[in-house]
């Protein structure tokens, strides 16, 4: 009989260099590096640079010396800005497949088609421009301005899967945020397509990243369903995911600059000791006592996702 082999895990850290890392995005990377290599797995360290203008110059070479500071290493390393090529195929897969289409709507015009959005609530797309141009090029005549792309949600599907960690997941992407977009552009892909692109092409077994990314999911799920059915984005089988609680400031509110510095690269240039930011972390994650410091490759044999408490961790004031 023939050796079934196991599929080798294969994770990723994916920044964005809008900013300089901070002890938020460390912690999560903490859990996707040590469930990666804990397992035997490959990690991939893709940056996240297609966010023109919030990309900061230098952002991405700060936060790849302050990995390398804190102990991290990878294998691979993908630059988004890099593979444009790559996001306008996958455009054009969802395109020749009917499910993306060009829309004139601004971020104006869904709002005031939302009857009282509450606060927090996230904006569902009201479906306006479907089924209205033929092509972008109408569509850039009708309005003068370059359309965006849109994924035509459909409306029966309910999206379900089990997270490593957060659980049993549930969301029908039409009714929560409608057809929602996929490029800014006629090819600027955003980041939910070239997200999922990159993770089905590198191969990624599971994202493990912050929950609040998590009603992004479903969405990214029916984008990965659309365009594995292609012979250049065909996949073995669907991605896993597992979202971890987010860092947050002592007021409860995502960890932000008001809280105080909790950046990284100020503590590598003061000359401080990494292990006492991964220490820290690490302790509330449950892989340590608070107090002790351990450096990252120490911890693989702490690691479990089951000691990570399920409510926000709460950096106090650095
Ligand atoms: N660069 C994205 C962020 O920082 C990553 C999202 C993801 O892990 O898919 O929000």
């Amino acid at each position: 009989m023939g050796k079934v082999l196991e599929e080798q895990y294969v994770g990723r850290l994916a920044p964005s260099p809008t900013g300089a890392l901070h002890a938020g995005n460390v912690r999560t990377f903490l859990v996707a590096w040590l469930r990666a290599r804990s397992l035997g797995g490959k990690v991939i360290l893709r940056i996240d640079d297609l966010d023109h203008p919030r990309d900061k110059p230098g952002a991405a070479e700060e936060a790849l010396r302050d990995l390398e500071w804190l102990g991290f290493d990878w294998d691979e390393t993908l630059i988004q800005s890099q593979r444009k090529d790559i996001y306008r195929e996958a455009l054009e897969t969802l395109r020749e497949k009917s499910l993306a289409y060009p829309c004139v709507c601004s971020r104006k015009d869904v709002e005031s088609a939302q009857s009282a959005p509450h606060e927090g609530e996230q904006l569902r797309y009201p479906g306006t421009c479907r089924g209205r141009f033929r092509s972008w090029r109408d569509a850039y005549a009708f309005s003068g301005r370059p359309p965006c792309w849109r994924f035509r949600a459909p409306g029966d599907a309910t999206i379900s899967f089990e997270d490593a960690f957060a659980g049993e997941y549930s969301q029908n992407v039409a009714e929560k945020m409608g057809d929602f977009p996929l490029a800014r552009d006629e090819y600027g892909a955003g980041y939910t397509l070239a997200s999922v692109a990159d993770d089905i092409l590198s191969g990624v077994t599971e994202v493990v990243r912050a929950d609040d990314l998590l009603p992004a999911t479903p969405a990214q799920i029916l984008v990965e369903r659309a365009l594995s059915g292609s012979p250049r984005f065909r996949a073995n089988r669907e991605i896993r995911f597992c979202h971890v609680p987010l860092v947050v400031g002592p007021d409860g509110k995502r960890l932000a600059k008001r809280h105080g510095d909790s950046r990284i690269s100020p503590l590598r240039l003061a000359g401080k000791d990494p292990r006492e930011v991964i220490g820290l972390l690490a302790s509330s994650c449950g892989w340590c006592k608070p107090g002790e410091h351990p450096a990252l490759r120490e911890l693989a044999g702490a690691f479990t996702l089951d000691s990570i408490p399920h409510r926000p961790f709460t950096l106090q004031r650095p």
